[in-house]
């Protein structure tokens, strides 16, 4: 038996890095701005671009209005538009699809892999060859999601897309920070698009996004898009269609500190990862993270057939949990009109998978309480089955 902890336990923690870097450093930064006055895209986020492509290996950073515009901006690069397909996992939060769609583009749903519940590069070379075989549509981009901050499986993802004359946006508002084969999220697909939400392993005090690309071409689409097409010869002559997609200097500035100590917050989350791995009853299936990857664990995930069950009892002993995500894109209302494939694992993941506590500043003695309260679940069920 392992005690309750004094503590409350939190799912995620946005708090706790204000008094690790110390809360007089934000509003040093604040009073900084507040005196220069450039509150949009002003000298902080300027550096933020340069700190942020460092960090991911790319030629260039664009930040941005929050993750889901950093999305729209990449697919605005690349022109998407009314009669292109985009082929987007469906087991994802709604705005991997919604961007494509805001654009015109028609979404085409792919099933998940049941053990890293990323995309199936099985299901997309499928639904590609049924919209090939249907013959209406362009076959544009696709939208890779690392799902809960794991890296999707991008060998055979930019094969096939690049094959099917394709680019590839990898969707890494929830890893940046992950490890593929050796490169940083950032530089692996053909762009990328981040969130610096609140709850995402770097984490902003309100909405932020960025976009990496290695192409100069790219990144000054991404930036005349980011200022409603804005040329940058001409100030008052816009070329093309954009949107309002700058950053606030101000969430420039919380990134700034908050990447100093970012690496110590993902090497803390791989312990508390680890723990997990090594504790947890195997009555529960871990995610899978592909081998030489490192995951940065926005949500650490399992799954359970009853899960439901197992929410309440974690509720009921002050654990908190969560399930995400309870319904694929492709069933929800707004999206009701392109659901038309099987997606048999989507479906079962949306029932079977619960998030457990993950943050940096997880105590010992939190995941101590965290990994026998699962367990005695777990053996009780397995009790109940023998
Ligand atoms: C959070 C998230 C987004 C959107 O990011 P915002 O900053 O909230 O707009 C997109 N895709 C995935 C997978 C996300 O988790």
């Amino acid at each position: 038996m392992t005690n309750k902890p004094s503590t409350k336990i939190n799912l995620f923690d946005c708090a706790t890095a204000q008094k690790v870097i110390g809360q007089e450093k934000f509003l040093d930064s604040f009073k900084t701005i507040l005196n220069h006055g450039a509150y949009c895209q002003g000298p902080e986020t300027k550096e933020l671009d340069e700190k942020l492509a460092n960090y991911a290996g790319t030629k260039y950073c664009s930040t941005c209005g929050s993750g889901t515009d950093a999305l729209t901006l990449a697919l605005m690069a690349w022109d998407v538009k009314p009669g292109d397909a985009v082929f987007v996992s469906s087991f994802t939060f709604v705005a991997s699809a919604e961007a494509p769609v805001l654009l015109g583009a028609t979404p085409i749903f792919v099933d998940s892999d049941p053990n890293t519940y990323n995309m199936n590069p099985e299901d997309l070379k499928k639904a590609i060859a049924e919209v090939k075989k249907e013959g209406k549509l362009n076959l544009k981009a696709v939208v890779a999601v690392d799902i809960f901050g794991s890296p999707c499986n991008y060998d055979e993802i930019i094969k096939i897309a690049h094959e099917n004359g394709m680019k590839v946006l990898s969707d890494s508002c929830q890893s940046f920070g992950s490890i593929y084969h050796g490169k940083n999220a950032g530089s692996i697909a053909d762009m990328t698009a981040t969130s610096f939400y609140p709850t995402k392993p770097l984490g902003c005090y309100g909405d932020g996004g960025a976009v990496f690309t290695n192409s100069n071409e790219e990144n000054e689409l991404v930036k005349s898009c980011r200022v409603h097409g804005m040329s940058p010869e001409d100030h008052y002559d816009n070329v093309r269609l954009g949107m309002t997609g700058r950053m606030n200097s101000f969430q420039a500035a919380v990134l700034l500190l908050k990447l100093t100590v970012f690496k110590q917050e993902l090497q803390d989350r791989y312990k508390v990862a680890k723990r997990y791995d090594e504790e947890l009853s195997p009555y529960f299936r871990k995610q899978q993270i592909l081998p030489d990857c490192h995951s940065a664990y926005a949500l650490y995930t399992i799954n359970c057939d009853d899960r439901d069950e197992l929410m309440n009892y974690l509720k009921e002993n002050g654990i908190p949990c969560g399930a995400y995500y309870p319904r694929p894109v492709n069933t929800q209302s707004a999206y009701a009109k392109w659901n038309n494939r099987s997606l048999p694992v989507c479906e079962k993941l949306s029932k079977t998978v619960c998030s457990i506590p993950m943050t940096p500043y997880l105590t010992e003695e939190e995941q101590s309480y965290v990994i026998s309260k699962m367990n005695e679940f777990a053996a009780e069920k397995m009790k109940k089955a023998a």
